[in-house]
């Protein structure tokens, strides 16, 4: 579904990534490993035609995405759940969500995405009304998956869900990737949350300054040496 062939991307004159390659497969869940300033963000940034490449390309859906613009990819069914929550604070939560479905798509189908949406999401059914502002760290990250969602990806890329949220919260987003999955969605997974984000992960990469360190199955890397040493403290 998606295939980055050694791409190397800068901000300026400074180097960021170099010569990443990474595949997807429609079905998986991937993940994207590596500590802070690897380039987990630049990576998906580019993914999704918010940064530049300079070199390499990007396939999507064996179509050459390296040059279209963002709002073209999201078209193709490309989406994004950028880092940080970034939702409309004033808005309600219908009111957020129908901003996911901006798409020119019938009534019929947005309604039947709306009703998806919140049965994944139970909790966001309860508070339709009230304003996206006033919802919890957690709902408030729910709530921008679910917007996400409105748009049917065909491949989503979450940018580190589980950022800041307390452990029960990180458990329950880590749930909802599953429940994504078990619709179909392919999932990009940025995460530092390494052993639940392998767990859940058919494929994984790391990156270790710009480049692709390491690669294997979940699994696979669960094992590794080097993983559990840099990751898991052990
Ligand atoms: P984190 O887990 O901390 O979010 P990351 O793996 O997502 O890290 P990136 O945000 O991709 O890392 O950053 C990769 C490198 O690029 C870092 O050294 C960072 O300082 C640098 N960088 C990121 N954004 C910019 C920018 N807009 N201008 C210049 N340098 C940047």
């Amino acid at each position: 579904m998606l295939d980055l062939d050694k791409i190397d991307v800068f901000y300026g004159e400074v180097q960021v990534l170099r010569q990443v390659s990474l595949s997807i497969k429609a079905g998986e869940v991937v993940s994207l490993l590596g500590s802070n300033g690897a380039g987990k963000t630049t990576t998906v940034n580019s993914i999704s035609g918010v940064l530049p490449i300079a070199a390499g390309s990007i396939e999507f859906m064996g179509e050459d995405i390296s040059q279209m613009a963002p709002h073209a990819r999201v078209e193709k069914g490309l989406i994004q759940i950028p880092e940080g929550r970034r939702i409309f604070p004033t808005l309600s939560v219908k009111e957020n969500l129908e901003m996911g479905s901006f798409l020119k798509r019938p009534k019929a189908s947005r309604r039947q995405s709306m009703d998806r949406v919140m049965t994944l999401f139970p909790i966001l059914r309860e508070r339709t009304g009230q304003a996206g502002g006033t919802l919890s760290g957690g709902e408030q990250q729910m709530l921008a998956i679910a917007r996400g969602l409105m748009s049917k990806p065909k491949l989503l890329i979450l940018d580190e869900p589980s950022l800041g949220l307390a452990p029960l919260l990180v458990e329950e987003i880590f749930k909802v990737v599953q429940r994504i999955r078990s619709e179909r969605v392919t999932i990009l997974l940025v995460e530092q949350n390494v052993p639940q984000a392998l767990a859940i992960s058919d494929r994984a990469y790391v990156l270790e300054e710009g480049r692709v360190g390491l690669s294997g199955t979940g699994k696979e890397l669960l094992q590794n040496p080097h993983i559990k040493k840099l990751y898991l403290g052990l």
